[in-house]
């Protein structure tokens, strides 16, 4: 058993209490303990609201069935999320001969989830509901390296626009900010990010928990990425699978056996700073050398197509920069797409860089899927072909039998979403909903996202 393992190794004494030993001199806390080491009231109450709230169960006889809980218990704790609100059961479910049961529904209108998810180059703000439904949003322009007030500012104005127009009554119950840098989860502050001056320890959590009034956690872009894939996307339904982002930069969301998997500090898939095979010695904005993002992620590709722009190169990329004065990533797609060499060899060559990467990760994680997302594999075909080739080529039999290699059809939707979930799951952790379940609701308890 799992939970004795535990507690041989770390005593009783460390999480028995849970988290109210928080702040307590020497006790250790888990940010989400294991339903099997919370009362088992708490791990039930979360089991059978995990089942209705993903639609998995609607009536209470599948209850029974799927949580093994008596129909009395199931009962009970129907009541006690009903009681709160978060659980309707006025409809009629399906019927299998004799009256129809009633239907259970999670009420995912109960309250709101505030999201902004930030790219390098442009921002979507969002408000979702409580099942991660993006009930508004809007996307702006905005560069990450403005700085965390400018990009709070953003945030700030376009959320309180999205719930003046829809006339949001429902509480704001959690916020969710994705941005393009290493974050530590469990403090939500950024740590020596490469392209965002600024916000190296910026306290994100505490400046929107003083304007908003509710708990606030901040994750990596790319995790939130990978989530939404994982939970309405080209991930739907699968246990283990890697979500790489060729943007300007270059990363990866890492989702096992059918969570996201953060790893220690909160930078595991950090995977654009691994050095390629070749020695180019490119300096990366890292500062480090041959960086994988800084040869073959966007900004690197369009530094390259502005050159080959300007000396000749590349008569197509030339016109495209002489009619609108910078390059884009949409004009290295028009130049690759038209039989330009330098288009199609930079965008081949980033894929084929890509792909070695992942080769080994494929060997080291065996995915059943990677999805390739972001604004430049997005934009082409050609990359996407390079990642194959490369993955296929390097990786072991076994590991790419039964690989699929597919491109993200809206990552922006994705992030977004994503970032939604990051806050859902959050706050119906059996961890977390065990502190303001009592309460009917964890809006105003901003206190609930801090873990230490
Ligand atoms: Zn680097």
């Amino acid at each position: 058993m799992e939970d004795k393992d535990v507690t041989r190794i770390h005593g009783p004494e460390h999480w028995a209490a849970g988290p109210a030993a928080a702040g307590r001199p020497g006790a250790l806390t888990l940010a989400h303990p294991q339903p099997s080491l919370l009362d088992p009231r708490v791990a039930s109450l979360s089991a059978v609201l995990d089942l209705v709230r993903t639609g998995r169960a609607v009536t209470r006889s599948q209850l029974e069935v799927l949580t093994g809980l008596g129909r009395k218990l199931v009962s009970l704790r129907i009541s006690e999320l009903a009681e709160v609100g978060l659980v309707d059961e006025s409809g009629r479910g399906p019927s299998t001969g004799g009256r129809a049961p009633r239907r259970l529904r999670f009420v995912a209108e109960a309250g709101h989830v505030l999201v902004a998810h930030f790219g390098a180059t442009a921002a979507g703000l969002a408000v979702a509901d409580l099942s991660g439904r993006i009930v508004a949003q809007t996307r702006v322009a905005h560069s990450i390296g403005e700085g965390p007030a400018a990009a709070l500012e953003v945030a700030f104005d376009a959320w309180d626009g999205l719930l003046d127009a829809r006339q949001v009554r429902a509480p704001v119950w959690g916020i969710g900010i994705a941005v393009p840098g290493p974050v530590e989860f469990s403090t939500a502050r950024l740590v020596s990010p490469p392209i965002m001056p600024g916000w190296h320890e910026f306290p994100i959590r505490q400046q929107v928990q003083e304007r908003y009034d509710a708990p606030v956690w901040v994750d990596n872009d790319v995790n939130a990425m990978a989530l939404g894939e994982l939970r309405v996307g080209e991930a739907a339904g699968v246990q283990d699978f890697l979500y790489v982002k060729v943007g300007t930069g270059i990363g990866a969301g890492v989702v096992s056996r059918g969570g996201l998997h953060r790893g220690g500090q909160g930078v595991a898939g950090d995977v654009g700073h691994i050095a390629i095979r070749e020695h180019v010695g490119i300096v990366c904005r890292c500062g480090k050398t041959d960086c994988l993002e800084a040869v073959a992620g966007g900004g690197a590709l369009l530094a390259a197509a502005g050159r080959a722009a300007r000396d000749g190169a590349s008569p197509v990329l030339a016109e495209r920069l002489a009619s609108t004065g910078e390059l884009t990533v949409e004009d290295l797609r028009f130049a690759a797409e038209h039989g330009d060499t330098v288009g199609l060899a930079l965008l081949t060559r980033s894929g084929r860089l890509v792909g070695e990467m992942l080769a080994a990760i494929v060997n080291f994680f065996n995915p059943s899927l990677i999805v390739v997302g972001g604004q430049v594999a997005e934009a082409a075909d050609v990359l996407l072909a390079g990642v194959r080739q490369s993955v296929y080529e390097r990786s072991l039999p076994l590991a790419t039998r039964d690989l699929r290699i597919v491109r993200s059809l809206h990552s922006q939707v994705a992030g977004v979403t994503g970032s939604a979930f990051t806050v859902i799951d959050e706050l119906f952790s059996p961890g977390v909903l065990d502190r303001w379940l009592g309460d009917g609701s964890p809006a105003g308890r901003p206190e609930l996202s801090a873990t230490a």
